[in-house]
């Protein structure tokens, strides 16, 4: 660290707070933080060019880190070095001719969730932290409940300014929806974890004002009739979220935001956002007919927001008890046979799930809760699980990345996309200065 009154010449150096060493990644499983690191906060892409350029001639690890709310060990500074935060990057444009944000990569969900409102427009990704970045959003291609009908990061990204390793500023896409310009840097970029560059601005894809929402709560006997209704309903209709719960799920919600739920009967709870009325309705016989114990329509606000807290909350209910979160991606047509299909492989290794998720979209989350010796067991069982996921169809991470806590299973599982993922990598950031330790691994694989 002999580097650091040299890097103050050409900006300020800030000594590493605790804020800085962690993000939201569940304890056991999250990263150590290096001993050693400064922060620095650049306000624009000249000054994250310099520190670049700086860093890479040095071969100065640099962690980007955003709002730090990320769930794999991301932006967790693994090595000494330089941890960039984007926090002063937080200018917004809306240009509401074009209908799009043109945002500092600092810029939180909220903030611009926030700005796209008031310019009659708006954001309709809504990953669940509303103080995440735009830049750790796209680092990570974030999706949240309404992906369903609206898609991910990947869907509202159309311009991107960005910082190479080597200090140089590229600038791809623009402001227009359609792009065949030869190979998509873009799309490389989304998703790729502070690793192949750092994301400095970006100009995001802004929608027509949300409509009135109307919400149904629908509990089944049996997981496969819940998944049956999820599947009719999507072939008829787009809703803006179709979520569903395990009952157990269900009561730790119910117990962390104080609200009621419809009923504690049943096995699989099925929550559903429609921007229609009618589809609500059409949505709701559908239900019926698939066996549903109860159909709760709810029209007005406060009805509305007690069924949403009690989903809402329940990963803060079990923030304290669990190994992790995990993401994997099904398609949704299988999600009862994968979930069936968890339990009985968590059964054997003595493991308790607890699961909940995006049904529309197949994305499940499911909660290992802590047990004794789980250091000795839970990644044989975990591999194992994420080979099931893929082996119908889906894949390791639907949402929150690869980080430090998925490199084993990207490498084993996916080894082509991983030997490749490194290739360019190295192409990117030969230097491996650009947030090393996550995604991929030089020496490995
Ligand atoms: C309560 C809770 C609910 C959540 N719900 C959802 C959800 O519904 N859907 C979902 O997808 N995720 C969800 N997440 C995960 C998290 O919010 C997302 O991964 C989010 O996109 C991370 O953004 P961030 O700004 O906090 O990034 P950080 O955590 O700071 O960083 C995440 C990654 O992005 C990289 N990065 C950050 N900024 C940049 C940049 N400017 N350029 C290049 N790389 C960068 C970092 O290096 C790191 O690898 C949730 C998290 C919590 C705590």
């Amino acid at each position: 660290m002999d580097w650091v009154e040299e890097l103050g010449k050409i900006c300020e150096v800030f000594p590493p707070s605790d804020a800085y060493r962690v993000d939201e990644t569940p304890p056991l499983i999250a990263p150590e933080p290096a001993e050693n690191f400064v922060v620095v906060k650049p306000e624009n892409s000249v000054d994250v060019s310099e520190i670049l350029k700086f860093a890479n001639e040095r071969g100065i690890p640099v962690f980007t880190r955003g709002g730090g709310t990320g769930l794999s060990g991301g932006a967790v500074p693994t090595a000494n070095g330089i941890l960039l935060s984007t926090e002063k990057m937080v200018e917004i444009e809306v240009d509401t001719e074009n209908r799009v944000a043109v945002c500092g990569a600092g810029v939180t969900l909220k903030q611009l969730d926030r700005a796209a409102f008031k310019n009659g427009l708006s954001f309709p990704p809504h990953p669940g932290a509303e103080t995440a970045t735009v830049g750790g959003m796209i680092a990570t291609n974030a999706g949240g409940v309404r992906a369903l009908k609206y898609g991910t990061m990947r869907n509202y990204v159309l311009g991107l300014e960005f910082v190479l390793a080597s200090g140089k500023i590229l600038r791809v896409g623009g402001r227009t929806v359609k792009n065949s310009s030869g190979y998509s840097l873009l799309h490389l970029l989304i998703g790729s974890e502070g690793t192949l560059g750092v994301v400095t601005q970006a100009t995001l894809r802004l929608f027509p004002a949300m409509k009135d929402i109307t919400v149904l709560a629908a509990p089944f006997q049996r997981m496969e009739d819940a998944m049956s209704c999820v599947v009719e309903i999507s072939s008829k209709m787009l809703p803006m979220a179709l979520e569903f719960m395990e009952r157990r799920a269900v009561e730790i919600g119910e117990r962390v935001s104080g609200r009621r739920w419809v009923s504690r009967e049943g096995e699989a709870h099925l929550l559903m956002i429609f921007e229609r009325f009618d589809e609500a309705e059409e949505a709701a016989e559908i239900a019926e007919n698939k066996g549903a114990i109860d159909v709760f329509v709810a029209t007005g606000k406060r009805e509305q927001d007690d069924l949403m807290a009690v989903r809402g909350l329940i990963y803060e209910g079990l923030r304290n008890e669990i190994i992790e979160i995990l993401d994997a991606c099904v398609p949704p047509a299988k999600i009862a046979d994968y979930w069936r299909k968890s339990n009985e492989l968590a059964e054997k290794y003595g493991i308790e799930l607890v699961t909940y998720g995006h049904a529309g979209d197949g994305n499940v989350h499911q909660h290992p809760l802590i047990y004794d010796g789980w250091e000795n067991t839970y990644f044989e069982f975990r591999k194992k699980l994420l080979e099931l996921a893929v082996s119908y169809g889906g894949v390791i991470s639907g949402e929150h990345g690869i980080g430090t806590v998925k490199i084993q299973e990207l490498a084993e599982i996916c080894p082509d996309q991983y030997r490749i993922m490194k290739e360019i990598k190295s192409l990117f950031d030969p230097r491996g200065i650009l947030n090393p330790g996550k995604v991929v691994l030089p020496n490995h694989g």
